[in-house]
């Protein structure tokens, strides 16, 4: 029955930091939980629902990251509250017209943002409108350490966090213990369900079934130095005296196509899959034995699931600074720019260290959590169900400026 059906309204932008994965984690394991009785729309409400300039906001997203000097200035010197509100209300008065049309296109009966920047503003329509008690606003923060300001607003019925860490700060900017929830970083649900054996899907993905692997990823862009460190594990994993390989390389380069081709005219000393974009990444992490990846807080949590050890060699300033200290002080892995570096720490795990690599492997699987989304999901559909039983946070008395 249709007009039973229950709309749930994803607010993403596709800027990178895990935005879009999240947002099509939780569509999926609604579906899978829940089938028809919930319609989900994943929205980027910047593209689709507002006026120029700011639908140009995540291709600005991508020129900002590229250029790190530009990106940590607006990080920075968005960072303090004063500014950042009396920005956001400039910005909120030229576009809460556009998005009160968005929401009124999508009619939600909750709404999620996974997006730092979609807190303000949709909260102000709602509250001028009357609807706070009507319709869930809840945050699902995306950062697993030092995450923006913009992500917390007092008035959200629910703010998922997905470490303590993050779950302090948001504390810290006045959100109460009953909006706050940790259950971790939301994930493919296909990454929970998964029961493959190793040896089956080194055959299917035709890798050497003798030999450790690493898997080389440089996020959804294929960012950081993925060509370098290639060529330095070709060489690292390889002993020249016997002619014969320590290890087996697979490259994901995500959309970077020019990658691809670069490491397709290498002649390589070692067994080596070079891939663009994959959309089995599950199978892949759960082939191999290690991981060398960016910063990026999907990467990273899907590898801690399928209990792969890390090496961390890029990170986009400001946000994923804070996704570092995570893996480290966590024992998950270790951070390193240096590609020859990088390609000797691994020949040592697959060498003389292989009983510390076992060691974080175990550590890994400890911090993963394939059921987050699961408890994410359930969590969203009792808050729409039972409204009234959170309505507490509007009893505040809210002071922000929009
Ligand atoms: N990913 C993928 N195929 C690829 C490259 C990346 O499915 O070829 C996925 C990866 O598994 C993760 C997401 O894209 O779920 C990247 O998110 P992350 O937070 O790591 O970094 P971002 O690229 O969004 O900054």
């Amino acid at each position: 029955d249709k007009r039973k059906q229950k709309n749930v309204l994803i607010l993403m932008s596709d800027t990178g930091g895990g935005h879009r994965a999240s947002a099509e984690a939780i569509k999926a394991t609604f579906e899978l939980e829940y089938g028809d009785k919930y319609k989900v729309h994943v929205v980027d409400l910047w593209k689709e629902h507002t006026p120029w300039p700011f639908n140009q906001v995540p291709r600005l997203y991508s020129f900002f990251v590229k250029h790190e000097i530009l990106w940590k200035f607006a990080f920075y010197s968005t960072a303090p509250k004063i500014v950042h509100q009396s920005e956001m209300r400039a910005t909120s008065l030229f576009i809460s017209r556009e998005v009160a049309n968005g929401l009124a296109k999508y009619q939600p009966d909750v709404i999620v943002s996974v997006h730092p920047l979609m807190q303000h503003v949709p909260l102000r329509v709602l509250r001028l409108r009357g609807l706070l008690d009507k319709i869930p606003f809840t945050t699902i923060i995306t950062d697993l350490g030092t995450c923006h300001p913009t992500w917390f607003h007092q008035l959200v019925t629910a703010c998922f966090c997905p470490t303590e860490e993050v779950a302090k700060r948001a504390l810290e900017a006045g959100l109460r213990r009953s909006q706050i929830r940790v259950h971790g970083l939301p994930i493919r649900p296909s990454f929970a369900t998964f029961s493959r054996s190793k040896d089956e899907l080194l055959k299917e993905l035709e890798m050497d079934k003798d030999l450790p692997a690493v898997l080389l990823v440089g996020g959804g862009e294929g960012m950081g130095p993925v060509e370098q460190t290639a060529r330095a594990l070709g060489e690292s994993l390889y002993d020249a005296n016997t002619g014969k390989a320590l290890g087996q390389l697979v490259v994901v380069c995500g959309r970077n196509k020019g990658l691809v081709k670069k490491l397709q005219k290498i002649q390589w000393n070692i067994p080596v899959k070079i891939n663009g974009f994959v959309t089995n990444m599950s199978e892949w992490m759960a082939a191999c034995d290690c991981i060398i990846t960016k910063a990026g807080p999907g990467t990273i949590a899907e590898a801690l699931i399928r209990g792969l050890p890390m090496v961390l060699f890029d990170f986009i300033a400001g946000q994923e600074v804070g996704n570092v200290s995570f893996v480290v002080d966590n024992g998950a892995g270790a951070f390193c720019d240096k590609p020859k570096v990088i390609s000797k720490i691994i020949a040592d795990w697959f060498g003389a260290s292989s009983s510390k690599l076992k060691e974080m492997t175990e550590k890994c699987k400890m911090l993963g959590q394939p059921d987050a989304v699961f408890k994410i999901v359930h969590d969203l559909d009792d808050m729409i169900r039972n409204k009234h039983m959170y309505q507490d946070h509007l009893k505040i008395k809210y002071r922000g400026l929009i």
